[in-house]
């Protein structure tokens, strides 16, 4: 299902101070830099991300649950943006890491996180991967049966015990899209509410394990609170029964994530809303079953970096006569912006350039790509745009660099970081042709 944008605020450009403004040449300007410029010295298209606002929604996130209950922590999902810059920024202000493979755990490790820090999720954990998590010392959150057999069985071949969670699936419709929905009945991911007891039961028995958390993630983009209260109910009172039927005393709660990114023309309630959606029956089920002040995780990945960038196009050219619809063309679509193609994440866009004209033409945003999909935005109202022109894409984020394909042969776009200290650096460059070719036989 399709949630129904209100056009005239998806056109509607709203500044914010000192982040995104029109300057005095009608300019557009993200966190003190001219847009102009910034396509000028790095071309496009380039990603701009601010440091600021990552550490803004990182902090606005902690402050809103701690102010509540004191044992919250934030586990960074990596999936979300998994740039060793941005990691290392969120290392910094303390975050823990959610990661989902071998190659998300080795980048925690690589930025510095403690292993203890480490939350190591997903359906399927290679051995090699359960292997490395369990001398980390990270938590990782079984999910499945047969997980619980190999990681009790990897543990034993180390001599070590696993520090294990259980993912528990809380049966909870967000009311997303359905490629968000991740708690729905006979989901890919988790155990049934239903076998809750069962499989703390077995993992009780398991030699190997050590029994730590409990976790769930219902879906992403959620912009509704009470399927968070809905959520935490059924974990809490799971966490009571594990208690009081088996005796484990669970030390940490894990609810996942899927905070929704505020975009500019949508009405997210605020975090502090989430917050106290969530927190209201935790708490009361600390005090009804007598809980030892368990740690709270939550594992926000969009929340975090989703108005923290913004995507940098060129014009490539416009078609106005040749069809009923006017279409502009960009110089990179699904490659690079794959959620917007998809229509999952819907982006504002505007003319850098052109801030102050008239938004006058009604057009359809194109990507550069051979096929009927890649269409970035449809029905915007620009002004008069021609070749050379620079768009922004705001509030992108999340789930764009960490989906970055090369359909078509087009290299990866560059990356760049403005600092909190007002110095500007790629953290990644833009990839060349030769690039393309570096992992293959030439038969030359
Ligand atoms: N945790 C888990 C287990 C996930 O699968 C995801 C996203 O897929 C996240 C956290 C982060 O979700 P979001 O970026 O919507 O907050």
């Amino acid at each position: 299902m399709k949630k129904e944008i209100d056009k005239a605020r998806l056109n509607q450009f709203v500044p914010e101070k000192g982040y995104l403004e029109i300057n005095e040449r009608g300019h557009l300007e993200f966190d003190g830099f001219d847009c102009v410029e910034l396509a000028k010295e790095f071309g496009t298209p380039t990603y701009v991300i601010s440091e600021r606002k990552i550490k803004e929604n990182y902090y606005e996130m902690l402050r809103a649950f701690t102010n509540i209950y004191r044992n919250t922590k934030i586990a960074y999902a990596y999936k979300a943006n998994p740039l060793i810059a941005v990691l290392k920024i969120l290392n910094e202000c303390g975050a823990l890491a959610e990661v989902i493979s071998s190659g998300e755990l080795l980048l925690a490790n690589l930025v510095g996180v403690k292993g203890s820090n480490i939350v190591f999720n997903g359906p399927y954990k290679d051995r090699e991967s359960i292997r490395s998590a369990i001398r980390l010392g990270a938590l990782i959150n079984i999910e499945s049966f047969r997980e619980l057999e190999i990681i009790d069985e990897e543990a034993g071949k180390l001599g070590e015990k696993a520090r294990i969670g259980i993912r528990i699936n809380p049966i909870v419709k967000t009311g997303t899209i359905s490629e968000w929905e991740t708690a729905l009945k006979g989901s890919k991911f988790g155990i049934d509410l239903e076998h809750a007891l069962k499989v703390y039961e077995k993992a009780k028995e398991k030699k190997n394990i050590e029994i730590v958390g409990i976790h769930c993630h219902i879906g992403s983009q959620i912009e509704d609170p009470r399927p968070y209260a809905i959520a935490t109910e059924r974990i809490m009172d799971t966490v009571g029964e594990i208690k009081h039927k088996l005796g484990i005393e669970i030390q940490v709660i894990d609810l996942g994530g899927g905070f929704p990114i505020p975009f500019r023309y949508a009405n997210v309630p605020p975090i502090e809303a989430f917050a106290e959606a969530i927190l209201k029956p935790f708490k009361e089920r600390i005090e009804k079953y007598d809980l030892d002040n368990p740690t709270l995780i939550l594992e926000p990945g969009a929340r975090i970096v989703g108005t923290s960038a913004i995507l940098l196009l060129k014009v490539g050219l416009v078609k106005r006569e040749e069809s009923s619809k006017k279409w502009v063309i960009v110089d990179g679509g699904a490659n690079v912006i794959l959620r917007a193609t998809q229509g999952w994440y819907v982006y504002q866009c505007f003319c850098c350039n052109k801030m102050r004209e008239e938004r006058k033409e009604i057009v359809n945003i194109g990507g550069p790509l051979c096929y009927t999909g890649d269409v970035i935005a449809y029905d915007r109202e620009l002004p008069h745009l021609e070749e050379g022109d620079i768009l922004a894409l705001l509030d992108c984020g999340a789930y764009t660099i960490s989906t970055l394909n090369r359909y078509n042969s087009y290299p990866f776009p560059a990356v760049v970081l403005i600092r909190e200290d007002r110095t500007i650096k790629i953290i990644m460059r833009r990839e060349t042709f030769g690039d393309l070719l570096m992992n293959q036989e030439l038969l030359l």
